[in-house]
């Protein structure tokens, strides 16, 4: 069991069939609220970092923005947003990906990452991985050295962790959950 698996847990909330039948939605808005719990989560993910390891937290779109605000504060670092096609008013660079239907595309400015400045990857959860791999294919093409990857849930029976783990990165999470 992790360290803050069992305090954490209680807060996140499971919503069966959402966004699509077989999906179980394991909702974070319920951990944001509450004071103590947010604090405890933002806690457990910057533990393996000393101040000034980290030069830029890169958020996904949109619940890694809310945690990784926290962090890059925590951790003496910047923040960069990774967000959704068409969102980001200056140059971009974008990587797409498949999801289970269809595809999806993410941006960042090209501008968003000076290379070799060390990165931290973050977002809510990781479930397949489609998404986070597309991140790293980003941040490697602006040049990031990706100091690891944080979420608060992983769901390890759909092996996004161990594709990113494929990649060479360091995954950390504090909470999992089975199956999907
Ligand atoms: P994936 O690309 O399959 O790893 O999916 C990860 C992204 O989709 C993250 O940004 C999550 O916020 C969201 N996501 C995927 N599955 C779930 C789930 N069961 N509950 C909540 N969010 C999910």
């Amino acid at each position: 069991m992790q360290p803050y698996a069992l305090d954490l847990r209680s807060h996140i909330l499971s919503i069966p069939n959402y966004p699509k039948p077989g999906i179980v939605f394991r909702d974070v808005t319920t951990l944001f609220a509450d004071a103590a719990a947010f604090r405890l989560a933002i806690d457990g993910l910057i533990e393996p970092f000393a101040k000034g390891e980290v030069d830029l937290v890169a958020g996904i779109e949109a619940r890694g923005f809310i945690i990784g605000g926290a962090m890059a504060d925590r951790l003496g670092a910047g923040f960069v947003p990774i967000r959704k096609k068409g969102k980001l008013p200056r140059e971009t660079v974008s990587v797409s990906y498949a999801l289970e239907y269809g595809s999806d595309e993410i941006e960042m400015h090209r501008d968003a990452v000076a290379a070799e400045q060390r990165v931290l990857l973050v977002d809510d959860l990781i479930a397949t991985g489609g998404t986070a791999k597309a991140a790293v294919t980003l941040l490697r093409r602006l040049g990031a050295d990706i100091v690891g990857a944080s979420v608060i849930v992983d769901l390890p029976d759909l092996g996004g962790a161990a594709r990113l783990e494929e990649l060479g990165l360091t995954v950390r999470s504090l909470v999992t959950f089975d199956g999907h």
